[in-house]
């Protein structure tokens, strides 16, 4: 067994981000964070290498790279928590111990279940930006298709990134439309849920979009099967099974807590993280806090949620550990710029109960249109505030008052 005053688990935008910020907050202070992968990736980025902007490289770094310096870094997963001792196991069966225990392993992607998906990934048509790995092959795809049907589907919720589903259509179309062939594509977003996007405000500039690029909305309509081979879909619906077939398809798989968490005792009924939605302090374990993806906020599962996530655990976790209460509060900030076409962006951004929380002057930038400066924003500024503000804790480029982040 080894102790740590802080254990952090997951070192992914929200893991980094937390230990970076208390860091700063407190040299010194002995964290250890439990991380079994060697990169460390800027997922928003994905969606830009699927629409042929950003390199895939560009992405990704060595997750030594991001490790705040005075921190100890346990290259392995935490398999199962047992909180009431203060402990965590790993994955090779041996404990760590802690004064406080930060719970940030992200969100899973279920990619079996749906049937046959895992086989047909990569091929034959059927891609994910959600795996980087495929990211290049959705602007291949894009590339390379001039007629025939294109299927974007979109699973029920939660998922991170919730408009990741319809950014990648949107950047795809805008392709088709400048390379003229858009006219002999047939787009269809097939999306389980039954409204184009969470937060009205935003759906009647995305509907213009839908509708310049005549893609077929089908809400309701959830991918339950494929058939990579025989390039067939099948879609549960209100009406029954809906069989469908496709030249190019972009699936986006449904999500759920990871398995070692939702077993836990720190889970919520959801799986994910049982803290509470404001000061992000587990609601029965007063010396564990839970944040990004892994939480069961009700929040946007984002990394621009877990940048203003992330000062809040850093600020009541300092608290808890000097025997305090908690002071600071979480007001379910995400954000999602939806990259309607090149070179513009709808930025939303809300906090709970789907109140518009801009960060910019409407005058400046209208988040309910479709601007070049959130474009600018996304391409250029934001990896930079993640890389250079967010990970490293500086919180006058990212956080709270600061600039917007992905
Ligand atoms: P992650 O960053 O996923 O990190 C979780 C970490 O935990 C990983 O490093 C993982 O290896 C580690 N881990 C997993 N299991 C264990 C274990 N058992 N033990 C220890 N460690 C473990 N967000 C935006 O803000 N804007 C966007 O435009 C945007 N677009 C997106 C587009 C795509 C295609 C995708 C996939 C995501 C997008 N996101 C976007 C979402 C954003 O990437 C996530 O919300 C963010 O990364 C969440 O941070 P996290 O630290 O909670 O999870």
């Amino acid at each position: 067994t080894s102790s740590h005053t802080v254990v952090v688990i997951g070192g992914g935008a929200a893991g980094i981000a937390t230990a970076a910020s208390m860091l700063k907050r407190r040299p010194g202070l002995n964290i250890a964070i439990v991380e079994p992968s060697q990169t460390h990736a800027y997922q928003p980025g994905w969606t830009m290498v699927g629409g042929g902007v950003f390199d895939l490289a560009t992405t990704m770094r060595p997750m030594a790279s991001v490790m705040p310096r005075g921190t100890t870094w346990i290259r392995q997963a935490a398999a199962s928590f047992q909180p009431e001792d203060n402990q965590v196991t790993l994955a090779d069966g041996s404990t760590l111990t802690y004064d406080l225990l930060i719970v940030a392993p992200g969100i899973r992607l279920a990619w079996e279940k749906i049937e046959g998906l895992e086989a047909a990934l990569g091929r034959n048509g059927v891609t994910s930006n959600y795996r980087p790995d495929l990211a290049p092959y959705t602007w291949e795809l894009v590339q390379k298709m001039k007629s025939g049907r294109a299927i974007f589907t979109q699973p029920v919720m939660p998922i991170k990134c919730a408009g990741a589903p319809q950014k990648v259509m949107y950047l795809a179309c805008d392709h088709w439309l400048r390379a003229g062939v858009l006219k002999d594509i047939e787009v269809e977003f097939r999306n389980a849920g039954g409204v184009l996007f969470g937060v009205a405000d935003y759906v009647p500039a995305l509907m213009e979009y839908v509708g310049k690029y005549s893609i077929d909305l089908q809400l309701g309509s959830n991918l339950v099967a494929v058939d990579g081979l025989a390039q067939v879909a099948v879609f549960q619906t209100a009406d029954g099974e809906v069989t469908r077939s496709f030249d190019m398809m972009h699936v986006v798989p449904p999500q759920v807590a990871p398995q070692f968490l939702a077993d836990s005792p720190l889970a919520a009924e959801s799986g994910f993280t049982d803290v509470d939605h404001h000061t992000l302090q587990h609601v029965r374990y007063p010396n564990v806090f839970g944040l990004g993806d892994a939480g069961a906020m009700p929040n946007a599962k984002t990394a621009a949620a877990a940048r203003k996530q992330a000062p809040v655990v850093a600020v009541n976790a300092l608290r808890q550990l000097d025997g305090k209460g908690p002071t600071a509060g979480y007001d379910g900030y995400g954000s999602c710029p939806l990259t309607v076409e090149r070179g513009k962006i709808v930025l939303a951004e809300f906090a709970y109960g789907g109140k518009l929380a801009p960060s910019f002057p409407t005058w400046l930038v209208d988040g309910t249109k479709p601007t070049r400066l959130s474009w600018i924003l996304k391409a250029d500024l934001l990896p930079w505030i993640y890389w250079n503000g967010m990970l490293k804790g500086r919180e006058w480029l990212a956080g709270p008052g600061g600039l917007i982040a992905q």
